[in-house]
């Protein structure tokens, strides 16, 4: 047993978030449900109150499921941190991979992958069942497990090098190991993003070029109307997992590409696709993915740092039933570091919230202007609310601290100002 007041306090942060959590699911779900029986005013035309209350049932069925899985993953937690799980899969797997760098970070992946593995069964239901009872199911079985073994591949093709790269750095500059293992970080990230679209994106997707006709006039036109150069426009077969509906941009500068899901263009007009892919084309504009992640590496940084001062320390890490021997190493740190984070990170995600929700309007605010009126990417959000079942009245502090896109309703509002 590691019962000692390092651990307990570790136990007494991840149950804080917990705690806040099922508050906050608690009021949501109530205020959620004291506005089924209407449909909100103003939406009566965009959907019926059978589809209404299915979009809430819909949100409550997630938000019970949540709950399931937040208390399960808290229960798990402690008892990693209390039965010193930790140091028990980090011997096991240090007596397979060995002490050298590559071996460390093979371990440091296999304690990962081993400790996610617990979760795949609620990963299995939250898809066949409760996604499937509500019609948004398209996966098979087949896709499910292949889809999860490729990840785990990934995981360790991606992942082998960079943190090989970290350790080596942490064994070979004590003391500046901190900000060259960031600036790896950091390098490492960025490199996924331009290696993403051509080696990533197709394991999992099929992309095709989208075919000539009025949707992909409408397209170049708008690209160009904004002077936002675009390589190729695709669709991605993602109607072979879901029906949920999306439009996103791949690739840097001149290799950019505009990405439709198939099953958007199912729902939309070419009007209504022209107004999503101009609020995209908004984040671009005004550099908002820059700006997260330059705040993002800042944290980061902090982290690295924390990573160091703890790393000068024996009592950290014995607290977590962890002998001397394992602390040549920075693997055990980082593991540590894995359970404790989500109880710090948690509190800071509302400001990253935020942000998100004031970039979201600021690109509304470009769509509109591009295409000369609200009117389309109106029509075009309502109908994405309304197929993925889109909750409209969350309560004011869970979308506050939660959504990262203001409601529709809000949405609706700064659009007509
Ligand atoms: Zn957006």
């Amino acid at each position: 047993m590691c019962a000692n007041p390092v651990t307990m306090a570790l136990v007494l942060l991840l149950m804080a978030k917990w705690l806040m959590e099922e508050i906050l699911d608690k009021i949501n779900s109530q205020h959620i449900l004291r506005h089924r029986a209407q449909i909100p005013s103003g939406f009566e035309q965009f959907i019926d109150l059978p589809t209404y209350q299915k979009s809430v049932d819909y949100t409550l069925t997630k938000a019970a499921f949540s709950s399931l899985c937040d208390t399960l993953n808290l229960g798990f937690s402690v008892i990693i941190i209390f039965f010193g799980l930790l140091p028990w899969l980090f011997g096991i797997f240090t007596s397979i991979f060995g002490p050298q760098i590559v071996g460390q970070a093979a371990v440091l992946l296999c304690v990962k992958v081993t400790l996610s593995l617990v979760f795949l069964p609620f990963s299995w239901w939250r898809q066949f069942r409760l996604e499937e009872s509500f019609g948004f199911n398209r996966s098979t079985q087949a896709i499910f497990w292949t889809d999860k073994i490729k990840e785990i591949v990934l995981t360790f093709a991606l992942c082998l090098p960079i943190v090989s790269a970290i350790i080596y750095l942490f064994q070979t500059f004590p003391d500046t190991w901190w900000i060259l293992g960031w600036a790896a970080l950091a390098i490492f990230q960025m490199l996924m993003v331009v290696i993403y679209p051509p080696l990533i994106l197709p394991i999992f997707n099929k992309l095709t070029p989208l075919p000539d006709g009025e949707l992909k006039d409408r397209l170049i036109a708008l690209a160009q109307a904004v002077d936002f150069p675009v390589n190729k426009i695709y669709t991605m077969d993602s109607s072979k997992r879901s029906t949920h509906s999306n439009a996103f941009f791949i690739g840097l500068g001149k290799f950019r590409h505009i990405v439709l899901y198939d099953t958007l263009i199912q729902q939309m007009s070419a009007e209504e696709i022209a107004a999503v892919v101009a609020h995209e084309i908004g984040h671009h504009k005004y550099k908002h993915i820059r700006t997260v992640l330059i705040i993002e590496s800042i944290f980061t940084l902090l982290g690295f740092r924390i990573l160091h001062y703890l790393s000068g320390t024996e009592w950290f890490l014995s607290s977590f039933g962890f002998a001397a021997w394992h602390m040549n190493s920075p693997v055990p740190l980082i593991l540590v570091f894995l359970i404790a984070i989500p109880g710090i990170t948690f509190w800071i995600e509302p400001f990253f919230k935020y942000l998100s929700r004031r970039h979201e309007y600021a690109a509304d605010r470009f769509a509109a202007a591009a295409l000369g009126g609200g009117e389309s990417l109106i029509s075009g959000l309502r109908k994405l609310h309304r197929e993925n079942l889109s909750n409209l009245t969350p309560h004011p502090i869970f979308a506050a601290f939660y959504y990262s896109h203001p409601t529709l309703l809000d949405r609706e509002m700064a659009l007509k100002k």
